[in-house]
């Protein structure tokens, strides 16, 4: 029997509503692996693209934080792929599947973090938004044009993860992914980035623990760990009990969530001299932007297909790290030649 097969038999005894990898779509047709499901296989493709290397040097909340224990986008990625999968075990889902849309839902965030896609959203006629980008990155840019030809499911859950300042979780949502394996990596999203980003900001010194709000420590805990603990198992229970139905929180968990999200914007995000920054964000990529628009040959290389130029200039900007955009914003604006 090929191994593949076994695989697929296996997940048969996931719980009825998980996903199976068995009768996932393609988008194009494609010989089957013998060792690896398809969800295997998707995973593998976005651990191994050049987007998911960038992560790396891309901003959580810290600009190329010159501390070794900051959040990058990477790290923010494997956390939230470590949460979703206790969760999805715990709960007898797919943990495949789980893996390849936390490690592929921000493949598509800019440099400089979301103030980056503020200003690629000014300068994009179509506009952008970082989970669309996602998605794009899978679908086309990756493997010079041609997309990873990923499952249905794992574009579905990439492309529906993002809640911005809109609701976590509700049931009837027309945005939340149509699989329960996207619903956990939606919620394991904010789990991660409330708790690191709070942890970062009190390393920073921009807050102190004792001001986060009272009824969110006494409810989650005082401590990074004890908080994600707290959460991550009221998920899992709270969803044993609607018999995953969805996946769900209970309330007091999920106004401790937004309280913690509605504290960061306060106190972190949106803090006095961000606008200064900002600008600076701002001045940086649109000279970029310029740069390439006169002179794009140097960046941009054919592809099948060709996409309109415009949209191959913001996706090239989209891709870069923080350190690509400042570097090649020093070499556009430093003057090289003797008069
Ligand atoms: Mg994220």
């Amino acid at each position: 029997m090929i191994i593949r097969e076994r695989l697929e038999e296996r997940e048969d005894l996931l719980h009825p509503r998980a996903a199976r990898s068995r009768n996932a779509r393609k988008q194009r047709e494609e010989k089957k692996s013998p060792v690896r499901t398809e969800f295997q296989r998707d995973r593998d493709r976005i651990l191994h693209s050049k987007a998911f290397r960038r992560l790396k040097r891309k901003t959580q909340v810290f600009i190329s934080p010159e501390g070794d224990h900051y959040r990058t986008r990477l790290t923010h990625t494997l956390e939230v792929s470590q949460i979703s999968r206790t969760i999805a075990r715990a709960l007898n889902l797919n943990e495949d599947l789980t893996e390849a849309i936390a490690l592929g839902h921000d493949l598509g965030h800019t440099p400089f973090g979301h103030a980056g896609e503020r200003v690629l959203d000014g300068l994009s006629s179509t506009g952008f938004r970082h989970y669309l980008q996602s998605l794009r990155v899978v679908d086309r840019i990756e493997y010079h044009g041609k997309g990873l030809n990923l499952t249905d499911p794992v574009r579905d859950g990439i492309v529906c993860h993002s809640k911005g300042k809109g609701a976590i979780l509700s049931p009837g949502d027309p945005d939340m992914p149509a699989t329960l394996e996207g619903q956990v990596v939606r919620i394991s999203d904010i789990i991660a980035y409330v708790n690191h980003d709070i942890d970062d900001a009190i390393r920073a010194g921009m807050i102190t623990r004792e001001e986060i709000p009272d009824k969110t420590r006494s409810l989650l805990g005082d401590t990074f760990a004890r908080r994600i603990d707290t959460i991550v198992k009221d998920v899992i229970y709270r969803s044993l009990d609607v018999e995953l139905s969805h996946i769900a929180v209970s309330p007091a968990i999920l106004t401790s969530l937004e309280q913690m999200r509605d504290f960061l914007f306060e106190k972190v995000y949106w803090v006095k001299g961000s606008q200064i920054e900002l600008e600076k964000i701002e001045h940086i990529l649109t000279t970029i932007h310029r740069h390439i628009s006169i002179n794009p040959a140097p960046y941009i290389h054919p592809w099948p297909d060709e996409d309109n130029e415009e949209l191959r200039i913001i996706d090239f900007i989209a891709g870069m790290t923080d350190n690509y955009a400042l570097n090649l914003f020093k070499r556009i604006v430093t003057p090289r030649y003797r008069f």
